[in-house]
């Protein structure tokens, strides 16, 4: 499992020489291994570490089990550093060298579908689940006291047989009581022992507000939602609403980082919109934070000599006269070139605001 803890290993790697950063989408909708490994055989093509291109392949090759929609390979060779992690959730392709492990894509990653407690609760008790980027890690379930002296006590002491909660004895409300608080209780040392950090809890609008209600404060404001579900939905049901919360979460990140972008370029403040001007960014090497719209691509040239990138049709570089060479697809290129230059990418899905500028933009160093 990828967590803080393996985030932090990486940004701990006080590298000397360069590591290489594989990120390879496997979703199943996309093809098989084969291609796959062909998709990593042309990402690698581009990078100049030997010794690292071998590790990575030979895992893939004869080590890995293919489980999961993407994995992340982090590779430094000359100091015996290897390490890959298997993702459900899938991510973009990327394959780069750098003096650091290039770990953005997976801290969004925990940003997003990191540390879920869902609790789906009912007057009994509540069922409790822990999924983590996209998998189900741990799942438990508790019934409340109450439920146990009902139990015991044969179906004729349930409260409310006697007209609700006006008909109830003192020592039923108590019981009551206590049966939430147990409940509760239960959940917060799950949540604790698991290092939850957002909860969802499924139930009725009334079992849901009594049990947020009943969490300590600090739970409470971890709670990023309610949603009605009974208590036998099966665990991909309750994944399911994760994963959709997750995307939810995804979503306006980057509608916030793509407001702060468009702000600062229409104040002609340290940001550029669209394809041309942002490649030149690019070439300059002063993009901080370089905006794309998932799966936007367009062909192009690149300068055999200094890398120059243009949309442009034209035979002769703008900044050093070399030739030119045709290329499929510039965007990519801008992408590898941002992550080597140690810039950051945010890759957005569906955003109409990106979309409408041109599907490319960039936040500047200056
Ligand atoms: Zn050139």
């Amino acid at each position: 499992m990828f967590t803080d803890r393996e985030l932090r290993e990486l940004l701990a790697l006080s590298a000397v020489e360069p590591v290489l950063s594989v990120y390879l989408n496997m979703d199943p909708t996309a093809g098989n291994a084969d291609f796959y490994k062909l998709r990593l055989r042309n990402l690698l093509k581009t990078v100049e570490l030997p010794a690292d291109v071998q590790a990575v392949e030979h895992y893939i090759n004869n080590e890995f089990n293919w489980v999961g929609r993407s994995i992340a390979i982090f590779s430094c060779s000359p100091q015996n550093f290897f390490k890959a992690y298997s993702l459900a959730i899938p991510v973009r392709d990327l394959a780069v060298a750098g003096m650091r492990p290039a770990v953005k894509p997976l801290a969004d990653l925990l940003d997003d579908y990191g540390g879920y407690g869902v609790a789906l609760v009912d007057k009994q008790g509540a069922r409790l689940f822990h999924f983590h980027l996209g998998e189900l890690q741990e799942q438990e379930g508790v019934m409340g006291e109450l439920v146990k002296h009902v139990k015991r006590g044969g179906a004729s002491s349930m409260p409310g047989r006697r007209g609700g909660i006006a008909g109830r004895t003192r020592h039923q409300e108590e019981l009551v009581e206590r049966n939430i608080k147990d409940i509760t209780s239960f959940s917060v040392q799950f949540f604790e022992q698991n290092n939850i950090r957002r909860v969802l809890i499924g139930g009725t609008d009334e079992n849901t507000a009594q049990f947020k209600a009943e969490l300590p404060k600090f739970w409470q404001a971890l709670v990023l939602g309610t949603f009605p579900m009974a208590m036998t939905a099966s665990h991909s049901e309750v994944l399911a609403k994760a994963m959709q919360i997750g995307q939810e979460s995804q979503r306006s990140h980057e509608a916030r980082r793509v407001n702060e972008l468009i702000t600062l370029a229409s104040k002609g403040s340290n940001a550029t919109l669209g394809m041309e001007k942002v490649l030149g960014q690019v070439h300059q090497g002063s993009v901080q934070t370089l905006f794309v719209t998932e799966n936007y691509s367009q062909a192009g040239y690149v300068c055999s000599d200094c890398g120059w990138i243009t949309v442009q049709e034209k035979e002769q570089c703008d900044q050093c006269s070399a030739s030119l060479r045709a290329v499929e697809d510039v965007v990519e290129l801008a992408v590898a070139s941002v992550w080597q230059q140690g810039g950051e990418v945010v890759f957005t899905h569906g955003n109409s605001a990106l979309a409408a500028a041109g599907s490319l933009g960039a936040i500047l160093r200056y």
